[in-house]
């Protein structure tokens, strides 16, 4: 999908806000969360601008697949991969979510209890 000009993701995606990016390929990027909720707290996205799981169809599992896979190596790179960590996305009001571009978080580096995003 295009990138959406009011979408503050696409704009890390495309430089033109800045964003403390921890990794990068040609389908998702990551950077820190610029509010963390733990000591560890890391977003994955993709780099489209792909809006809520809910509606994607079987031609974005690799995509959300990636997405996990990436996570998870984030997590080994911070060092909280022994000690645990927890991926979370946020889907529609409820769950509270405030940006409209799939992203998934990794939380990690402390024990989390009912920590929210
Ligand atoms: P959610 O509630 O799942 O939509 O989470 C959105 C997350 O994006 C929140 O944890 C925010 O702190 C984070 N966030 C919003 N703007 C930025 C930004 N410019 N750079 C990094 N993280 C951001
Ligand atoms: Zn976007």
């Amino acid at each position: 999908m295009a990138p959406d000009p009011d979408c503050i993701f696409c704009k890390i995606v495309q430089g033109e806000i800045p964003s403390a990016v921890v990794y990068t390929d040609d389908r998702v990027i990551a950077f820190e969360d610029i509010s963390p909720s733990a000591p560890v707290h890391l977003l994955v996205i993709p780099v489209d601008h792909v809006t809520f799981l809910t509606g994607l169809d079987e031609s974005s599992e690799a995509l959300i697949g990636h997405m996990a896979l990436v996570a998870g190596n984030l997590a080994i790179e911070k060092g909280i991969d022994d000690s645990g960590y927890r991926l979370v996305l946020n889907q529609g009001p409820d769950a509270g979510q405030m940006v409209d571009h799939l992203h998934m978080h990794l939380l990690g580096g402390g024990p989390l209890g009912g920590v929210a995003t």
